[in-house]
């Protein structure tokens, strides 16, 4: 059982000092129970209660990571069921698969996919995460040559092989890159987890069902290794949708301690059909896998599934937002069309994109309002007249254009009479209600 605020404060020196930060050690219990600080900050907390509370404390679901440097992927730590009931923080990783039974040309196919199925959205920077290295060929010399290939991509690896003695070889040309390493069973388990507590990597656990992967992560787990990742053996949506509910259940809810991993899930091998495959990967991203090893990611597979996981992995106490201030568009001058919007990231993207698409320049205001929409911010008592005006007065635009003609978006027109009485040497002009009429309407615009 997790402990609460008032387990570990009644474990804390109690000098109420502050040198963590914080005032009481009794906020800095409560703080700690629910993961908003580290142990480590309070510096009078002995090495023997440092133990039990580290293991008190750990989350429910390990922290793993695949990975050096940026590309490094981070996986797990998640702490609630459903989105909505706070957030999910680490989204999972995408891998595109490549064997080393393959064609090179498709090799290199698929690992040109890396960088060709990237794409910026609301400001963020959407892509793959993971190369999973196959050997089907057995041939160690053979798989080597694939995983240094690999290694040129710079992205982080899964390294696929039953077989120790070829993990082996694939691990010392690469373990400095600390890959993910899959798989121990019931048959190798013993020298697979020796390989992983020797190089330092996670260790997927494989098994046929959820018992014997409970049975199996016990085991690999009094060999000293912690950094695990589960494979419940399902191949079909079916079965891997449960198999993931059942664990993440287990994990939070009973704090039943050998499924508490990140999973891994391989629609690569359940479907031949691509549209099900991409289907198997989304659902996947839902609940709650931590790897997802897909054949390829073409763009119009790579697309939606990185827009599915941006959405699910976006904290939803946190909207999206950008700073308040003036984004110029183009080369805007004094007379140049003056927009107003709010901070959600999504409303300022669109807005922006269809104002470049129309060629005029522009400036777009842009109003911090939590980062909330347009409409919601109006209906919040956010964006209204009494904040516009003085907004509009405090951001600067009155320095860059000559004329006072304001935009506001179509969907609040019902203020434009009140923002005239807040804004009295300013025109209030209504913009479309749909930022795909942003472009014909700037193009008749006149100052
Ligand atoms: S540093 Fe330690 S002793 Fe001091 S207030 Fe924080 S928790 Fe308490």
């Amino acid at each position: 059982m997790a402990l609460t605020g008032l387990d570990i404060y009644k474990k804390l020196p109690q000098k109420n000092c502050g040198e963590c930060g914080i005032p009481t050690c009794l906020a800095f219990a409560m703080k700690l129970a629910v993961g908003q600080t580290q142990l480590d900050a309070c510096p009078y907390v002995s090495e023997e209660t440092k133990t039990e509370l580290s293991e008190a404390s750990a989350p429910p679901i390990r922290l793993i990571t695949v990975g050096t440097g940026d590309k490094a992927l981070k996986i797990g730590e998640e702490a609630v069921l459903f989105r909505h009931e706070k957030t999910f923080y680490h989204q999972p990783g995408l891998a595109i698969l490549v064997d080393d039974g393959m064609d090179e040309a498709v090799i290199d196919e698929k690992l040109a996919q890396l960088k060709s199925s990237q794409f910026e959205r609301v400001g963020q920077f959407l892509r793959a995460d993971l190369v999973a290295v196959k050997s089907s060929s057995n041939d160690s010399a053979k798989f080597v040559t694939l995983v240094k290939k690999a290694m040129g991509t710079e992205f982080p690896l899964v390294l696929i092989s039953e077989n120790s003695e070829i993990m082996k070889a694939a691990l010392s040309v690469c373990v400095q890159t600390k890959p993910l390493l899959y798989a121990a069973n019931e048959n190798n388990f013993e020298q697979m987890a020796a390989l992983a507590k020797e190089s330092n990597c996670p260790l997927v656990v494989a098994a046929k069902d959820l018992g014997a992967l409970s049975d199996l992560v016990e085991k690999v787990t009094a060999k000293g290794v912690k950094d695990i990742i589960l494979d419940p053996g399902s191949r079909t949506i079916k079965d891997s949708l449960k198999d993931a509910v059942f664990i993440r259940r287990a994990a939070l809810k009973k704090k039943f301690k050998p499924l508490g991993y990140p999973i891994i899930t391989f629609p690569c091998e359940m479907y031949d059909d691509p549209y099900m495959e991409a289907v198997a990967a989304g659902v996947g991203i839902m609940k709650y896998a931590g790897v997802i090893v897909v054949s390829d990611l073409e763009s119009w597979k790579a697309l939606p599934l990185y827009v599915l996981r941006q959405n699910i992995y976006t904290d939803p106490q946190k909207p999206m937002q950008i700073d308040e201030g003036i984004y110029p568009i183009g080369e805007p001058d004094e007379n140049s069309p003056v927009l107003l919007t709010t901070n959600f990231s999504l409303t300022y993207f669109t807005v922006s994109g269809e104002v470049e698409a129309s060629k005029v320049s522009s400036w777009i205001c842009i109003m911090d309002v939590e980062g909330l929409s347009v409409l919601t911010a109006w209906a919040a008592g956010k964006f209204i007249p009494e904040n516009i005006g003085p907004f509009m007065k405090r951001c600067g635009i009155t320095d860059k254009v000559k004329h006072r003609k304001i935009v506001i978006p179509g969907y609040v027109a019902q203020i434009s009479g009140e923002l005239e009485e807040e804004l009295p040497d300013w025109e209030i002009q209504v913009g479309p209600r749909e930022a795909g009429d942003i472009p014909s309407y700037l193009k008749n615009w006149s100052a």
